[in-house]
């Protein structure tokens, strides 16, 4: 895998300058010793993992997927749900074993956990074998970190929101399609989020930066890029004469590249033009992740998410009529607090009405910092799990009904690797997101080809070439 000019990364700031991360005299300072990455939560994450990567590897480690091996441990870690804080305790049990048995391995941690106030405190109070901790605005010291740690814990968490990077190095984990960050941080503050609090306010990078990344890619033979953001739509509104989110699109369909997604939408940013555009360029993918978090126009207001259930369902009918074969799927909260019974059903009638292609489904969990975490939570935990698995039910019959539809048909499927379950079928997905496994074809892995599609299942298709 080729990694990209690590000795210099341009950092936007009001005036242009160019800081120098990485000396020579610090390369290969770790050779031949080994990391262990392992990372939480959204592809955002993925992303910056990909960064951590590349910072890693140019300081001499190599990559292991063995805990035991390795010399230095990052945890990349996520805040958005109650149960991320659990599951990363749980982990950093086997890191303190790993700290008694080998002294001298490196842990770190990072992400937005590392970027919430007081958890940073708790975390080094609690668990004093951590030697560096990280935030979400700092990626690029991690070099300096790593080389300046001595004996005690070295830990640098930015709370201003930071600046927006430019030749950042990634080491990406496929060589077929590739994560494209348009965007750090959101504004939007849904009261419900602590996204705004740990990736701060929305900086979007400039349109010729991300069009040249693009550029590239295409040119190292990348098949698909997804234009990555917490409110891609928003894309560009706190720059001066900078294009929006449709004209970027457009931008990025013209250099070429093959299959162009991209998330997360906010329906609030969802504009005609965006939908227009997204119908003319075939190569810009029919497949629409739109979050709905309720179907009550009282909890959406709650949740300040900017929209009415009616708002919602307006735009959602559009995007159906105005893009060909378009597939949509959806984020939906259960459980916010003052979600009555008649409440949750309005979520069910909104499920009906659009019979979305697939969800992410949840219970609220309240985020400490987050203005809803103050509104007492009266609902009971059975009340909440019972009205997910209804709701799951529902959502699941509707994927299953999404999916039949492909059964006979033949469609064009991205392969991107071989199967995990599976070493004679290879996985890739359509236009539209459906995951598809195929029978006989390892070696078409990178290759767009046609797939017939022969099984349907709630969550997964099955074909041959
Ligand atoms: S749009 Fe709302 S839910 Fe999404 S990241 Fe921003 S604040 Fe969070």
């Amino acid at each position: 895998m080729n990694l990209p000019d690590l000795k210099k990364a341009r950092i936007r700031t009001d005036k242009e300058v160019e800081y120098i991360y990485l000396n020579d005299h610090y390369q290969k300072l770790f050779s031949g010793q080994k990391y262990f990455l392992k990372t939480y939560g959204c592809q955002m994450n993925v992303h910056d993992s990909e960064e951590i990567a590349a910072r890693l590897e140019s300081l001499g480690f190599n990559k292991t997927e063995v805990l035991e091996e390795a010399d230095i441990v990052i945890l990349n870690t996520c805040a958005i749900r109650e149960n991320a804080h659990d599951k990363l305790y749980g982990f950093l049990g086997r890191c303190k074993h790993l700290k008694k048995e080998k002294k001298d391995v490196i842990i770190g941690i990072c992400g937005c956990m590392a970027q919430e106030e007081n958890v940073v405190e708790e975390i080094m109070n609690k668990h004093q074998y951590i030697d560096i901790v990280f935030g979400t605005h700092n990626i690029y010291k991690l070099q300096d970190l790593i080389i300046n740690k001595k004996e005690k814990q070295n830990i640098e968490v930015y709370s201003c929101e930071g600046d927006v990077y430019e030749n950042v190095p990634y080491k990406r984990e496929s060589q077929v399609k590739a994560w494209v960050n348009i965007q750090y941080g959101c504004d939007k503050f849904c009261t419900y989020c602590i996204v705004p609090y740990t990736r701060g306010k929305q900086r979007s990078r400039k349109s010729q930066e991300i069009i040249k990344e693009v550029e590239e890619l295409v040119k190292n033979g990348y098949k698909e890029v997804t234009l990555l953001g917490q409110n891609v739509n928003a894309y560009g509104k706190e720059l001066k004469d900078e294009i929006n989110f449709a004209k970027l699109l457009e931008e990025v369909a013209k250099t070429g590249i093959e299959r162009i997604r991209f998330v997360t939408s906010h329906p609030w940013d969802f504009t005609d033009e965006m939908i227009e555009i997204i119908a003319k360029y075939d190569n810009i993918m029919p497949y629409i992740h739109l979050p709905l978090q309720s179907g009550s126009s009282k909890i959406l207001k709650l949740m300040g998410r900017r929209y009415t259930k009616e708002e919602y369902l307006t735009l959602y009918h559009k995007i159906k009529e105005t893009i060909p074969n378009v597939a949509i799927t959806t984020d939906i909260i259960v459980g916010f607090p003052n979600e009555t019974d008649e409440n949750f059903k309005e979520t069910l009638d909104v499920v009906n009405a659009c019979q979305f292609d697939s969800a992410f489904t949840f219970i609220y969990s309240p985020r400490e910092g987050t203005p809803a975490a103050k509104i007492e939570d009266k609902i009971p935990m059975e009340v909440k799990e019972e009205r997910l698995h209804k709701l799951n039910e529902l959502i699941n019959s509707y994927s299953l009904k999404a999916n039949q539809k492909y059964l006979g048909k033949t469609v064009k499927v991205l392969i991107e690797g071989v199967s995990e379950k599976d070493n004679t079928k290879v996985f890739g997905y359509t236009e539209t997101m459906k995951l598809v496994n195929v029978d006989n074809a390892c070696d078409k892995i990178g290759e767009i080809i046609d797939v017939k599609i022969t099984d349907a299942k709630s969550f997964s298709l099955d074909g041959k070439i």
